[in-house]
């Protein structure tokens, strides 16, 4: 990964590209690297959607070579759903083909004129732009069918579909899993949106020739691999609950802990939570001929994805996750897993956020659009968007437009960005989560349900405000670098309870550049990738005042704790503090 690859799609006479050493971006992947050439490069102040935006593409600092879990690909761009700086991440294919490619970033710049729609190819003998007309308004699964016929097996994909053509503001961005199907999504912060801006509809990376990349020392790659995997193996959570169950795991627990956001943020429990829980949906996969354990990527140990069929045994979609099933399911108080995971289908065929998409819904159920609870109704208005609608874009716009368009007051986003599936009320680390980071409202970004509720990486009270700054502080930094490996966020459960598995992945990265690394070290990266992109939005114009919840978080208490969200805004302002 000794190159950078810049397309400047705004070049006079058409696209022009041209490879470049990494130069000053050497040694750094994933986030690190999507956050340091936006800040560098990307005018704070510029339209997300116009020439001067950047869409950068990375794998992590470990893709691309046999260390287990490092198949994550980074997006990063100012985001036109935020207006602040971006990463999203996914996982399938992408990241392990083009490290391979020997590519540390793609770098999307400029806009073209006109309206035609270009591919990029990128294999070992070079990179070809081409105007490709006959791609346009194909939704990411024919989109797939069609190019498949024309690449060569080995292909990974990434994609937009029609909502990343019209730039609504939750496109997102697709990715081909192993079966090369469009189910792995950088899906937040509309990243699509950006790609769609600049006209290009798929980029095809195709490694055949290439090799693994290969660590310094060997050896000790293989032995740390081999003691990290054991880690990820012996933690009930990634080594029991997640692959039996997949992320859906949670339906139960958070439910449970009366942290579930149901009918749009008004409870934290909804009542008809087990027919959509991880435990029912991976035995009804099993029953009907899918999959209940599958990897988005190869490499993945831990395998928390599946394949969800219809009663007949035909395909519908990867097995929705916990994010997806709750946005869509217990948010909408929608309890059939059949219409759920033809939502999540649909949100993937035309390349949308399920997160924020399932919020605009709710948010419209809210508004009285259509009743909480009616699946056939929420199916209906996800195709308003395939559609492009003027009801569909709004939709595609995710749940703060739908909001202001439709006058809603109980809108559940930060900057711009719905929240996920715990409520910050009765999680309360997780509220200082989405009132601070970076990215707008993000659960991934410092996953303090961990020591909240599942009591991992930590032991804090859910309903009480004490230590939920400094811990939400720790994850955000830990979150920021590990983002930059390419490695699954999900083996933060192990590294945070196990120091010998932390201490194996440190020996990894260590023995693949052939130096000796700290956690001291780990602990810097993540403070200085945080650190770029809090300069970045506060030059974008975003203040203290930014890093708030919604005020009704602060004003209804919600059942069955009747709780409301506790952390002062003096100590929210010291998340940053270190
Ligand atoms: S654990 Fe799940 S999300 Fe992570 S790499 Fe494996 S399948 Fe993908």
């Amino acid at each position: 990964m000794d190159k950078i690859l810049r397309v400047d799609m705004g070049a006079e006479g058409g696209p022009k590209f041209k490879t470049e050493p990494v130069g000053e971006f050497a040694g750094l992947g994933g986030r690190a690297m999507t956050s340091a050439i936006i800040s560098k490069e990307v005018h704070p102040l510029c339209h997300p959607l116009g020439a001067e935006n950047k869409l950068v593409i990375a794998p992590g600092s470990l893709s691309g070579t046999s260390a287990s879990m490092s198949g994550r690909i980074s997006v990063g761009c100012k985001s036109p759903l935020t207006g602040g700086i971006k990463e999203s991440n996914a996982g399938g294919q992408a990241a392990q083909v083009l490290a391979r490619l020997g590519y540390a970033a793609i770098v999307l710049e400029g806009k073209p004129e006109g309206d035609d729609l270009y591919k990029i190819f990128i294999s070992k003998d070079g990179v070809e732009v081409s105007v490709d007309n006959s791609l346009k308004n194909l939704p990411n699964y024919p989109l797939i069918e069609k190019l498949k016929g024309q690449y060569n097996d080995r292909a990974a994909y990434m994609t937009i579909g029609t909502a990343g053509e019209m730039k609504l503001l939750a496109a997102s961005i697709a990715c081909t899993d192993p079966e090369k199907r469009p189910t792995r999504h950088c899906g937040r912060g509309g990243t699509g949106a950006v790609m769609g801006a600049k006209r290009v509809k798929a980029i095809i990376l195709d490694d055949t020739g290439m090799k693994m990349r290969e660590p310094k020392d060997p050896e000790k790659f293989r032995n740390a691999n081999r003691r990290f995997v054991e880690g990820l193996r012996k933690h009930p959570i990634t080594g029991e609950g997640l692959p039996a169950y997949g992320t859906n795991v949670l339906t139960n627990v958070l439910n449970e802990a009366g942290a579930y956001p149901t009918h749009n943020f008004r409870t934290g429990r909804f009542e008809n939570a087990a027919n959509i829980s991880g435990e029912v949906q991976a035995e009804l996969e099993v029953k009907r001929g899918g999959i209940a354990t599958h990897g988005c990527h190869r490499g993945c140990v831990i395998q928390c994805s599946g394949v969800y069929v219809d009663k007949d045994g035909k395909y519908v979609t990867k097995q929705p996750e916990y994010e997806t099933v709750w946005a869509h399911g217990g948010n909408c108080g929608i309890d059939d897993l059949d219409v759920i995971a033809r939502l999540d289908f649909l949100d993937d065929n035309f390349g949308v956020d399920t997160m924020d998409t399932g919020a605009a819904v709710g948010v419209a159920m809210e508004a009285g659009l259509i009743p909480f609870g009616d699946g056939a109704g929420a199916i209906r208005l996800v195709e308003e968007i395939g559609k492009g609608t003027p009801l569909g874009r709004i939709l595609g716009c995710g749940a703060e437009v739908t909001g202001k368009v439709f006058g809603v007051e109980r809108v559940p986003v930060v900057k711009g960005q719905a929240m996920a599936a715990y409520d910050p009320r009765s999680v309360m680390g997780i509220g200082v989560t989405y009132a601070t980071t970076t990215q707008g409202a993000d659960h991934t970004a410092g996953y303090s349900v961990g020591p909240n509720v599942l009591k991992s990486g930590g032991d804090l009270d859910p309903l009480k405000p004490e230590g939920q700054v400094e811990m939400s502080r720790n994850l955000q930094i830990a979150t920021a670098a590990v983002d930059s490996t390419g490695m699954c966020l999900f083996i933060a459960f192990p590294l945070l309870d196990q120091p010998e598995t932390f201490q194996a992945l440190l020996d990894m990265i260590g023995a693949f550049h052939g130096i000796t690394l700290t956690g001291d070290d780990v602990t810097a990266l993540g403070k200085s990738i945080l650190k770029m992109e809090r300069e970045f939005n506060t030059r974008a114009g975003f203040t203290k005042h930014h890093d708030r919840l919604p005020r009704f978080f602060l004003k209804e208490p919600i059942p069955p704790h009747n709780v409301t969200f506790q952390v002062t805004d003096e100590d929210l302002d010291k998340v940053f503090n270190w």
